[in-house]
């Protein structure tokens, strides 16, 4: 099979005011040079995605933008609630679902999760499904099986390699400074991509799995080579354009 095009997605999480169009506005500047390599994403908070877009305009420079969350429904009594289409309105075209943090402060469960997959999709955009073991199960020699669960429960049926990207983070790498080694993170990817193309079939086979937690520009080079990665979530680095591009010049 012809080589999965990296993604490096970005996920700014509760960062980012107006000020922050600069940096947004540097990474475009960025972008073409890395357009041999990857394709590029930023997921900035809701309040930015409207603002953000204006600036990238149309399906641009192989850069595009997507939202952390969404409501399930399409719209109606949910306050404080942001619906797909309200974001694929302001211009994503990917949304992040069951992060950890979410799965964690507001009791995600996986079908909670796939049903914002579903949603993502029902919108017209693409989702970034996220899976995870906390330090505790990794500690219990669970790792696999909680991976499995969460890919069981968290994806809907109908994943293609359009409508799904697959996120891999660990809870004890996020905002740590810890990455697991490259044959754990060799280890657990094999085990999604069977888990794929075991449910998915040949689609299964093209669905990019990306790697995060702790991602930054001096380990990004050696965690992109590990077989079955293709791509990175960002967290924190994904915060400054000259970190964010480098780790894509890492692909
Ligand atoms: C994330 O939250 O998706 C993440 C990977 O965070 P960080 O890169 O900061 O560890």
């Amino acid at each position: 099979t012809a080589a999965i095009r990296p993604l490096i997605a970005g996920n700014w999480k509760m960062n980012g005011l107006k000020a922050q169009l600069a940096e947004f506005e540097a990474m475009l500047v960025g972008a073409p040079a890395l357009a041999g390599r990857a394709d590029l994403l930023i997921c900035p908070p809701a309040t930015l995605v409207l603002l953000f877009g204006q600036k990238l305009g149309i399906g641009s420079r192989g850069f595009a933008l997507g939202a952390q969350d969404c409501h399930v429904n399409v719209s109606g009594a949910h306050t404080g609630d942001i619906s797909a289409e309200m974001l694929a309105d302001a211009g994503a075209t990917a949304i992040i679902v069951g992060h950890s943090e979410r799965r964690a402060d507001h009791g995600e469960t996986d079908a909670t999760v796939r049903a914002k997959a579903e949603a993502a999709w029902r919108a017209g955009v693409s989702a970034i499904i996220c899976v995870g073991e906390t330090q505790d199960e990794r500690d219990a020699g669970q790792t696999l099986d909680v991976v499995g669960r969460q890919l069981a429960g968290s994806l809907p049926d109908g994943c293609t390699a359009h409508n799904t990207v697959v996120a891999y983070e660990p809870v004890w790498a996020i905002g740590t400074g810890r990455t697991p080694t490259t044959a754990d993170v060799e280890q657990v990817h094999r085990f999604i991509r069977d888990r794929l193309t075991e449910r998915f079939n040949g689609e299964g086979a093209e669905i990019r799995i990306l790697y995060g937690g702790s991602v930054k520009p001096s380990n990004a080079a050696e965690l992109m080579a590990v077989p079955e990665v293709n791509g990175a979530l960002v967290g924190g680095a994904s915060l400054k354009a000259a970190d964010f591009l480098a780790i894509a010049a890492g692909c």
